[in-house]
């Protein structure tokens, strides 16, 4: 197969309630989106009868390409599967239940086509089929790592995304474990638009993502994309250490004054001398260790956009 111009990645665990729903609605739509495409379906290590389906759906159109991990990796693993073996000069991610409506896929290529912007977001801008609790989680979720990070990613997109091949390979490039694309490709700050949907609600089967894998996403999110918690603990060491210093003067001056209890003093100057030792020790170490974790992501630390003596064609930021 040569390469194609749109790789389509879906990520499938459990879903044999929605293959045939999502083939049937995607099909005749990528028969009219006028390019070369590969349907790219990765099976998350599945154990129903997801194998089995989409090894028939291979058969039958010559688009489908089926990746399958050995095990259960995750939503965000699944993805960065099927992005490292995508091929397309664009490449869509898009959940299987048809929470995402496919319908958009040619939307989103058009937009990036025409506005010329790597990215292309898809926005839920209704999401009133999600449950209550579904919508508060992820409003508070979007909300604080607005507030605690500083890349500005779009409240309320998840991972329906169109990606050019620059973004794709700049994402794969990245050495980091546990990412969360919905933060790590505004991160990378290439040019990009948008366009609103509605998300619908899940065609067939149930939820794959319990409050767990929720909460790990969100942990994640905030760890990956804020060193907040660590300053904080960097700080309540400094300040915990000169507490114990002042406390360490204030034992050894009263025993001057001769106003303390015979035994006072020398335990109350160990204790504070040991707790400040080690809690300035903590706050120097909690410094180095948010170089090394720095070092880990190996994230750009800037992006070129256009450089004249090397050419290339200069653009709008589109951001
Ligand atoms: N998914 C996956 N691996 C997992 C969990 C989910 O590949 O461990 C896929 C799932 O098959 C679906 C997409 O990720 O295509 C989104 O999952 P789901 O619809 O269950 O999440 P929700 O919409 O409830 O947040
Ligand atoms: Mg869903």
């Amino acid at each position: 197969m040569p390469e194609p111009e749109l790789s389509v990645v879906v990520p499938m665990y459990d879903e044999q309630d929605v293959i045939p729903l999502f083939v049937d609605r995607l099909r005749p739509l990528a028969e009219a989106w006028g390019v070369t495409y590969e349907i790219l379906c990765v099976d998350d290590g599945s154990s129903d009868a997801t194998p089995v389906l989409l090894q028939r759906l291979r058969r039958e159109w010559d688009a489908v390409r089926v990746v399958r991990l050995r095990a259960n990796a995750g939503h965000q693993a699944a993805i960065s599967a099927g992005l490292d073996r995508a091929r397309g000069r664009y490449v869509v991610t898009i959940d299987a239940d048809l929470q995402d409506p496919p319908e958009t896929i040619a939307e989103m290529l058009a937009v990036a086509r025409e506005q010329d912007v790597d990215v292309v977001y898809g926005v839920r801008e209704d999401r009133s089929s999600d449950t209550a609790f579904k919508r508060v989680t992820a409003r508070a979720f979007y909300r604080s790592i607005r507030a605690l990070s500083d890349v500005d990613s779009r409240v309320d997109a998840g991972d329906f995304r169109l990606m050019s091949r620059a973004t794709v390979d700049a994402v794969n490039a990245l050495p980091e474990q546990n990412r969360v694309l919905r933060l790590v490709v505004p991160a990378l700050g290439f040019p990009s638009a948008s366009v609103g949907y509605t998300r619908a609600e899940r065609a067939a089967g149930d939820s794959k993502y319990p409050l767990g894998k929720m909460l790990r996403l969100a942990v994640d999110g905030v760890t990956g994309f804020s060193i907040a918690p660590l300053r904080f603990a960097t700080w309540l060491g400094l300040l915990g250490g000169v507490a114990a210093l002042a406390v360490l003067v204030y034992a050894v001056a009263a025993m001057l004054l001769g106003n303390t209890l015979p035994g006072w003093t020398s335990t109350v100057v160990v204790v504070a001398a040991v707790g400040a030792v080690q809690l300035l020790a903590l706050g120097i170490l909690g410094e180095y260790v948010r170089r090394t974790y720095a070092a880990l992501q190996a994230r750009p630390t800037y992006f070129v956009a256009h450089d004249s003596l090397t050419g290339g064609e200069e653009r709008a930021d589109a951001r």
